[in-house]
């Protein structure tokens, strides 16, 4: 055999993900497996202004009985389907120092808190790329009133309230069936798994390092470009080095900002704008409203210390689509069973995202 050079964009490899300490394989060769030509457009988008049959809308009826108000910008209601609730009892008591067999298998922990919706807007039939920038700022500025108010409700009134997970989960391919558009915050006494083993890996970066991920992370991408989708002056958007699912995205505050907390004007305005740029990008990608996971990763509420320290303000979009609007990754397999695999390159796949270009025009087709 002769020698040959390993070509990244088509030999089989594994990529680290440093921030949850686990790899990905890459095998960029199945890529070639024929895919363009095979866009379909699934969505048709006919749903109305004002549906009244959705519990979202100005003025309904709620599943509950409740009714919404007739609000006329971003509005926040508790969840009538909490995953978490203040009250309850307490878990039955045990010795945790004796040495049983259920104290070193059966870890048990009480979990309190609260659950909200957001109802990004009163429109049910728009969605982040459609929306304009001044009322995707009612949204950051929902989000940012929401996490400085459970923090200081922590602080004040003692709510058991450690950390809140601001999310999006946008389309029936991710499991919601409400079109409109909404997000949600779940605050739980306890710092979620994927969030904790970043606070890890960001100290033990930082210990090994003696500086931040992130700091040396958005240096490498700025200068190697080729996983970079968008920029402004706050934020740059790349699909990670280490990205699982095929157009995965990252959004990062250029500069360490702890939490959406501390956002001032011109950090809402520039996470308005990449927000919408990088969502229509999406929607034209199969010219379809483009489903996703996205979330916010931030410092726990009130934050002090090493947690504080080295709290990097980042979002995270996991969207599932794969080749087509209709052709979607599934997580099986070999991925269940050994790790995740992708065969689209992260470069290819940023490459792809930065030649779309910034208007919705999906909809005129229709
Ligand atoms: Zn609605
Ligand atoms: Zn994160």
């Amino acid at each position: 055999m002769t020698a040959q050079e390993f070509d990244f964009s088509d030999h089989s490899h594994r990529r680290y993900n440093p921030l949850t300490d686990s790899w990905v394989l890459v095998s960029p060769h199945r890529a070639k497996r024929p895919w363009l030509g095979q866009q379909e457009a699934a969505y048709k988008p006919t749903a109305p202004l004002y549906d009244s049959k959705c519990y979202l809308c100005p003025g309904n009826e709620r599943a509950t009985g409740g009714q919404n108000p007739k609000y006329e910008s971003t509005y926040i209601f508790p969840n009538d389907y909490a995953a978490v609730k203040i009250d309850q009892p307490p878990l039955p008591k045990t010795d945790p120092d004796k040495d049983t067999l259920r104290n070193r298998l059966f870890n048990v922990q009480s979990v309190r808190g609260n659950c909200f919706v957001i109802c990004f807007s009163p429109k049910h039939n728009l969605s982040i790329p459609q929306m304009k920038l001044s009322d995707l700022i009612h949204v950051i500025n929902a989000w940012q009133t929401l996490y400085n108010d459970l923090a200081r409700e922590a602080r004040e009134i003692h709510k058991p309230y450690k950390y809140v997970q601001i999310f999006e989960n946008k389309g029936t391919a991710m499991g919601c069936s409400n079109l409109h558009p909404h997000g949600q915050a779940w605050c739980l006494e306890a710092i979620p798994s994927e969030v904790s083993q970043e606070l890890k890996s960001f100290s033990k970066y930082k210990h090994e390092h003696n500086t931040d991920l992130f700091a040396d992370y958005i240096k490498l991408e700025l200068q190697e470009k080729s996983r970079l989708v968008l920029e402004n002056e706050s934020f740059m958007v790349v699909v990670p080095y280490w990205a699982v699912w095929p157009f995965e995205t990252m959004i990062v505050s250029k500069k360490k900002i702890p939490s959406i907390g501390n956002f001032n004007q011109t950090l809402k305005d520039d996470l308005a704008s990449i927000l919408k740029r990088l969502t229509i990008k999406y929607d034209n990608m199969f010219e379809t409203s483009f489903p996703y996971s996205m979330g916010l990763h931030q410092a726990p509420l009130n934050a002090t210390g090493d947690a504080l320290n080295d709290s990097w303000f980042h979002m995270h979009f996991y969207p599932p689509l794969l080749r087509s609007a209709t052709v979607r990754k599934f997580l099986v397999g070999f991925e269940m069973l050994g790790e995740p695999q992708r065969d689209l390159t992260p470069e290819q796949a940023a490459e792809k995202l930065r030649n779309l270009d910034g208007e919705v025009h999906y909809l005129e087709k229709f």
